[in-house]
């Protein structure tokens, strides 16, 4: 844990400053990081998403990273600065998927049912990852809530992914094909929009 720093906020961009008010850290520390996030992203709208550092976070398998908390406006992380930008990024996109609607969720259906169709392999995070491994093929025909769970946990990934800053890590196993489908989806559906969250 980093203690308290000036996070310098004279040197970012007015767009970036007020969407960083759309946020309130417990650890100040972070906001710089979450700045050049939110720097990548289209407009954001919505009333304020309170972010909190936790030890020992778990869901039911198992150590997590992260967990958003949709009705309460609540994120809560437990990570180290380097795996920082990419947690909040797909914490910050369930959100985002809670509120994007459901011609564009369905839309992001229809790209990664495609996906695996073409029998495509990996992901871009674990946490989509391991749900992609449960799947069978009538998860996909009936849209159970597996498989719905699968696609928004993809398309957290995938923003986070894309808006991390990373461009490689253990946990980006999807072939770069794939990846580049991806983008141009959020290319073509996400970024032109003000994202509601
Ligand atoms: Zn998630």
């Amino acid at each position: 844990m980093t203690g308290p720093q000036k996070t310098g906020p004279a040197r970012l961009g007015p767009g970036v400053l007020s969407y960083l008010a759309l946020f309130r850290f417990q650890n100040p520390a972070l906001e710089k990081s979450a700045a050049a996030v939110l720097g990548r992203l289209p407009p954001l709208a919505g009333a304020a998403i309170r972010i909190q550092s936790v030890c020992g976070l778990r869901d039911r398998r198992g150590p997590v990273h992260g967990g958003s908390f949709l009705r309460e406006r609540r994120i809560v992380l437990d990570c180290g600065p380097t795996e920082f930008q990419r947690i909040f990024a797909h914490e910050l996109f369930h959100f985002v998927w809670f509120r994007v609607g459901n011609a564009a969720r369905r839309s992001y259906e229809d790209l990664v049912r495609a996906e695996w169709r073409a029998g495509a392999r990996g992901e871009l995070g674990w946490s989509a990852e391991w749900r992609k491994g449960r799947l069978a093929p009538r998860d996909i025909e009936a849209r159970s809530r597996r498989w719905r769970e699968y696609c928004c946990e993809s398309f957290c990934d995938a923003a986070a992914a894309l808006y991390s800053g990373i461009r490689s890590h253990r946990e980006f196993t999807l072939a770069a094909r794939f990846r580049r489908r991806r983008q141009e989806w959020f290319a073509r559906v996400v970024e032109p929009r003000r994202l509601s969250i």
